[in-house]
């Protein structure tokens, strides 16, 4: 990005890294799409989370919005480098300025830190008077990869507003962002599915259970005052907002064929219900 600033003005720079952040998106999302709703539905349908397909034109919106938040993280992180370049900033670009365990643990910090601040940024976005800015991503009550990027602008902004406060106080090199904003597509494919990935026993597992799956960010979007955590379920069990229907459809969705056999219920909860198959229909 230094490389790009240097020989581009700003807003060409920011014209191209935009385009390929929103391509990356494109591609990780349009293939994981491709596999699991269009070449082998059949072969992954007993691990779907909600029976139901997603809708044509809500997919459209989402890859709409998506680009809108390509581009607003990549003028958040141009602007960073501009910053570096004047001074202001304790980014640092060359790595053998510090060791390469400290850049290992700033890709790891970064991580829990952005756990942190998400699980609290995302539940004052449900606060009645902030709800506005984190509807557009709450429009699709059965996700799929193309939502995990769908935002209002606000809330692109809000997502990784973290960053900027960080490198003014940590040393942090370019890649260890590139790397958390690799991890963070990847996470927010693997929440947005629409599938169960992870094992039948996860949640038993003693470290395994830290770590959020599909069906915990789908019930999110199916009633939404539950489940705000994105990598680990740490916050969500100190301040018990785990969905106490979490383990029910967990293990329903992960019983597989069987449950398929048993017509797992294929609507989204009651949003009030406490009673995990009372469903409703849309
Ligand atoms: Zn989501
Ligand atoms: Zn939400």
């Amino acid at each position: 990005m230094k490389y790009l600033l240097d020989h581009y003005g700003f807003f060409q720079a920011w014209l191209l890294t935009g385009t390929l952040f929103y391509l990356r998106y494109l591609l990780a999302a349009g293939l994981t799409f491709l596999v699991f709703y269009q070449f082998l539905p059949g072969k992954f349908m007993h691990r779907k989370i909600q029976q139901r397909l997603p809708k044509g034109k809500r997919i459209f919106e989402e890859i709409k919005h998506s680009l809108y938040t390509a581009f607003i993280f990549t003028a958040i992180f141009l602007g960073l480098i501009y910053l570096q370049k004047l001074g202001y900033t304790r980014l640092y670009m060359d790595l053998s300025e510090h060791s390469t365990a400290y850049f290992i643990l700033t890709c790891i910090a970064l991580i829990f830190i952005h756990d942190t601040y998400f699980y609290w940024a995302h539940r004052l976005m449900h606060h009645p008077k902030f709800f506005a800015i984190h509807k557009e991503h709450h429009r699709s009550r059965n996700p799929t990869p193309w939502t995990s990027f769908d935002f209002h602008p606000v809330e692109a902004i809000l997502e990784i507003a973290f960053v900027p406060v960080l490198v003014f106080f940590i040393p942090l090199h370019p890649a260890s962002l590139f790397f958390l904003s690799f991890w963070l597509l990847v996470w927010n494919i693997v929440g947005h599915l629409g599938y169960e990935i992870f094992p039948k026993n996860q949640l038993d597992h003693p470290i395994l259970k830290w770590l959020n799956t599909s069906t915990h960010h789908n019930l999110h979007h199916q009633r939404a005052n539950y489940n705000f955590g994105l990598y680990f379920n740490f916050w969500d069990h100190i301040m018990g907002t785990n969905d106490p229907c979490y383990r029910e459809v967990y293990e329903s969705v992960t019983r597989g064929k069987q449950a398929k056999n048993e017509q797992r219920i294929n609507l989204p909860l009651k949003k009030t219900s406490k009673h995990c198959l009372d469903r409703e229909g849309i």
